[in-house]
């Protein structure tokens, strides 16, 4: 398991709370399939213009994180390309190892978690990325986030050597050791300094666990890591008695009473700083687990405009960018 010695960051308890928006914006592929070199598209980057449209309408300046397909495919990316040089969005690059060259890994489930390639072959995929990020953009992209948030004990190393600045690849609460992915369940929601000579700030995705074992939510997550059946029986059992559940402050497969529960836990326990976050082929029915239907895209669209006039409203929040943030604690 991956613990990167760290120095925590935080805004005052005063601070007005800071939300930012960061959209993984990839390619369409099969979520239930194996993981393939090929038979994805890009067509859901058209459709990245009805969360730009919100984010705009609530003065949201977003972080797209790219992956290779999408900076492969600098003709579908345009629309994106003119919201970056207007400063309207902030650009990020995302590594989906899989369909980014060199291709010399096998394919396997634990081989999409970025941090369990060879360290060699994670660096040549990592430059790979940027070249090909920054030449379809036009801009050198800082902002850095591990595919399936792998982020492994080189990836520190290997993006701090490529110029990149920031990393959003933490998941609080997140256990994927069962999938041969990370365990980021000793992670809060909080930034902190990491990597060579503290110099990369980690912004991390908020999750984290609500109900009223929560304070206990990733001990109990540890005890109960077998047998699979037992464990999905305890955790659907918690969960429908609201004693333990762990959300994600996404609109994917979580309501808005979900989100709003998460996010007044998480202001109760001092956090001052969230990242609201999906995926871009959630704006096209059909493309992913969440949205299947034409009802579904509305549905999240909905939900992301209700939480943001929640953040702003009810929170007092404020919306940010992974620079701003940045500036804050400097
Ligand atoms: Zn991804």
């Amino acid at each position: 398991m991956t613990e990167f010695d760290r120095r925590a960051l935080s805004l005052p308890a005063s601070a007005a709370p800071a939300l930012m928006v960061v959209i993984d914006t990839e390619e369409e592929f099969d979520w239930a399939g194996p993981f393939g070199r090929v038979g994805h598209s890009v067509d859901a980057l058209d459709d990245l213009g009805r969360a730009q449209d919100l984010f705009e309408q609530f003065g949201i300046v977003p972080v797209y994180a790219v992956d290779y397909p999408v900076a492969d495919h600098p003709d579908r990316a345009a629309a994106l390309r003119g919201w970056i040089a207007g400063g309207r969005a902030v650009l990020a690059a995302q590594l989906h190892g899989w369909v980014t060259p060199p291709f010399d890994e096998p394919l396997s489930r634990r081989n999409s978690y970025q941090g369990n390639l060879p360290p060699a072959l994670e660096r040549a995929k990592l430059a790979a990325l940027t070249a090909r990020v920054t030449d379809s953009f036009g801009v050198r992209p800082v902002i850095h986030k591990a595919g399936r948030y792998g982020i492994g004990p080189s990836t520190p190393g290997i993006i701090d050597d490529l110029g990149f600045e920031i990393d959003l690849s933490i998941c609080p609460s997140f256990d994927g050791r069962r999938d041969g992915g990370p365990d980021h369940t000793r992670y809060s929601a909080d930034p902190f300094r990491f990597g060579p000579g503290g110099r990369l700030l980690e912004l991390p995705s908020t999750a984290g666990y609500c109900g009223m074992l929560a304070p206990v939510g990733n001990p109990l997550h540890g005890l109960v890591a077998s047998p699979p059946l037992e464990r999905a029986r305890l955790k659907a059992a918690f969960s429908r008695l609201g004693l333990l559940e762990r959300i994600r402050l996404s609109p994917e497969g979580h309501s808005l009473a979900d989100l709003k529960r998460l996010t007044r836990k998480l202001l109760a326990d001092g956090t001052r700083v969230l990242t609201f976050s999906f995926h871009s082929p959630s704006l096209r029915p059909g493309c992913t687990p969440y949205v299947k239907t034409k009802d579904d895209l509305t549905k999240l669209l909905g939900t992301c405009r209700a939480y943001f006039e929640f953040f702003k409203e009810e929170v007092g929040g404020r919306f940010s960018t992974p620079f701003q943030v940045r500036d804050e604690f400097d």
